[in-house]
Parts: structure tokens; sequence; C-alpha cells
């Protein structure tokens, strides 16, 4: 049984927005679940409908066999963190912490008991004294974190708790809440639009798109198979290169034909790439397989030549933004730039405005359908 079943949830506001659309997952007890999208997908809605926040339009929540629908959230048994503290400024960071167990009634020796334990978890032993206009952005953070810690909450829900943070920081909170998450018996749900985030931190990541789930599925499977166009570009950093060709022949195979390259297609493709014959298709390569040792030493790897824009240096590696221009299939009349990113393993030597040529890695490639963005094969 699952620990937290969501079943269709929705929420359209009055006014019409559909935030929330059918909403359907099965969590599992100590399950870290990262939601991702882009602003507005309905990540904060999802967040206000299970912690009692905020009424669903229609759907179900089932956490341990009871159903949530209707209770409030007090007795959902969640704690929910924001990316404003929401500590109280005139209490000290222990008062702050053990404020809601006051409220309800627990003895003063367990309260402190649990202070101690819970600042100890998160390396504040020493701030208890302080208030929160004392502490770093950090610090305030951390102090939410064990006042949310102490309530021993069976789900934890982040609303991008970390977007007020420098980068520094941010990372830092990043490994605490996933060690957090090593250490208590608890599911946590954390939404964000940052996917460096969810990748790194969940679980599964889902993916989330104008209220509508994308893709549920562990980081690595999201990365290397995604479902459709949008979460292979949305996933990544830079996305995968979208390349907008058809399904022609090369010596008399079915191969992929783009104004820069051509691929002839592997025998396992080519039962699924028959439905495209002499049509449109989108062709996803991940930077990493343009110019990469694997792609050199690839036989018959196709090339393409291009032009440098920008290089992007990150220390260790390098990633390269390039244009080439082409014509059109035969037929249309324009030539038209064509932009896409590459991480070579030679960029570091490489500057703005140099010519490359460059192998292509295309069996790690992805056929998406034009027209509704779903990976065909
Ligand atoms: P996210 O957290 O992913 O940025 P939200 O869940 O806040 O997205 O919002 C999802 C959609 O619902 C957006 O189009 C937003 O404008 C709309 N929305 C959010 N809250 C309300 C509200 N109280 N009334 C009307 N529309 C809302």
């Amino acid at each position: 049984m699952p620990r937290l079943k969501l079943e269709g949830l929705s929420k359209i506001y009055p006014g019409g927005v559909k935030a929330l659309d059918g909403f359907s997952l099965d969590i599992a007890e100590r399950e870290f679940i990262a939601v991702v999208g882009p602003s507005g997908c309905g990540k904060s809605t999802l967040l206000r409908l299970i912690a009692g926040l905020d009424e669903e339009s229609g759907g179900k929540m089932i956490l341990d066999g009871l159903e949530l629908n209707g209770l409030p959230p007090r007795e959902r048994d969640m704690a929910i963190m924001f990316q404003n503290y929401a500590l109280f400024p005139h209490m000290t960071v222990a008062e702050n912490m053990a404020f809601g167990l006051k409220l309800r009634g627990t003895p003063r020796a367990e309260i402190a008991a649990r202070v101690e334990e819970a600042a100890r978890m998160l390396g504040i032993g020493e701030l208890l004294g302080r208030f929160p206009g004392e502490m770093s952005g950090g610090q305030r953070q951390r102090a939410a974190l064990g006042r949310a810690i102490l309530r021993r909450p069976k789900v934890f829900l982040f609303d991008e708790p970390l977007s007020n943070l420098d980068a520094k920081m941010r990372a830092q909170m990043r490994v605490e809440i996933s060690r957090l998450h090593q250490s208590l018996p608890s599911t946590m749900i954390f939404v964000t639009h940052d996917q460096v985030e969810a990748m790194t931190m969940g679980d599964r990541v889902v993916v989330l798109k104008d209220g509508l789930i994308q893709q549920a599925a562990d980081p690595d499977t999201l990365y290397r198979n995604p479902a459709n166009a949008f979460v292979a570009s949305f996933i990544g950093s830079p996305g995968m290169n979208l390349f907008p060709g058809r399904i022609g022949e090369v010596d008399g195979s079915p191969a992929f034909l783009h104004p820069l390259f051509s691929w002839k297609l592997p025998e396992a493709s080519r039962p699924k790439s028959a439905a495209y014959a002499g049509k449109a298709i989108l062709f996803g390569l991940r930077p990493e397989d343009i110019g990469s040792a694997a792609a050199r030493r690839l036989e018959g790897a196709p090339t393409v030549k291009a032009v440098i824009g920008v290089v992007e240096r990150l220390g260790g590696q390098a990633c390269l933004y390039l244009q080439s221009g082409a014509d059109g299939f035969a037929g249309s009349e324009a030539k038209h730039e064509i932009a896409f990113a590459a991480r070579p393993d030679d960029a570091q030597g490489c500057h703005s405005g140099q010519a490359v040529e460059l192998p292509l890695f295309a069996p790690n490639g992805k056929f998406f359908d034009p027209a509704s963005g779903i990976s065909v094969f």
C-alpha cells in the first residue's frame, strides 16, 4: 500500500484556470518526490491541496488508508515549508521550534529533548538562543526545518524552500535535506522550478506542465528516456537538442534526414520508423553526445559543420553554443540558421567564431512526433 495516494487530483480556480488536471501518483513511505516544472505549471497548487490549505475541485488523497479530503490541515500529519521561513521574529530559535509542540500540550521535558535532537541533526545547536533577525537566510531555513522535524510528520511538503538562498547555501541545503531524508522515516514532496534541484534530490521526479504530469520517473530514466519533447528539453542544462527533419532513405535504407546531416537508422528502429516514412519527425540528441570521444570512435557517425557562437566555461568542462547555416530541404527556399549545444571533450580549447566539424553519437538519440511531442522510438 502506498503511503500517500493521489488520485485524479484537480483544481480549477474561480475564473476557470485549470491549475491541476487529474494528478495521480502513488508515493511510497520514505520516498522523496521532486515535482518540477515552469512557473505557473501547478506546483504550489498541488502542495496546497495536499496540505489542506486549499480545496480540490476533484480527486482523492489518501494517507495510510485515511481519506484526507475535507480534513483541516492540522489533522493531516504533514509539515509544509515555504521559501519565507515563517519564523516568529520575537521568539528565539528554540522557542520557534518548540511553539507547535507547546500548543499541543507536549510535556516540557519531551519538548526539550526533541529540540535538542533536531538541533543536533541540523547542526544548529549553538543558534538556539538567537532571534531570526540575528541569523543568515540559510540558518533561518535550518531553524524552520528544525521546527518541522520536531513535529515528526508523516509527510514533509517543501514549496521552493531554497529559492531565496544564494547559490552556495542552496547547494549546502540540498545536501542537508537529502541527508535528513535518509535519517527520517518520512515521505518528502519537494516542488521546485529548478531541474538541477529536482534531479539531485528526488528518488522520483515528476515533470509538470500546464497542470498535467508529463512524466514521473527516476532521474536517470527521465534523462535518458524522456517521454516527450518537453521533458527532453526541460531536463538537462542545456536541455536536449531537438533537430526537426524527416524520415527518408539513404542507399535504400530508412534514414533520418536533416539539412545538416543524415543518419541511417539501426535495424531495431526500422519497424517503428515505418509509420513516419516520408514524414516530419524530431530527432533529440543531448549536448554530450555531440563531439564526444565515443562519437569520434563511432563508425559511420554523422557529422555536423558549425561555427561556435559562445563557449560557456564551467571550470572542468565547457559547453559550446553553435550555429550552422543550412539549405532547407528540396523545395523549401530559404537558407536558415540552426542553433544547438554541444559538449565535446576538447571544448575547453575552443573559441568563439571557430569553425568546427563534430561527430554525433546518434544511437543515443530519441525520436519525437512533431505534432504531439511524444517519444516514438
Ligand atoms: P506554480 O507553483 O507551478 O508556479 P501555481 O500552482 O501557483 O503554479 O499556479 C498554477 C496556475 O493557477 C497558474 O496559472 C496560476 O496563475 C493559477 N492560480 C494560482 N493561484 C490562483 C488563485 N488563487 N486564483 C486564480 N488562479 C490561480
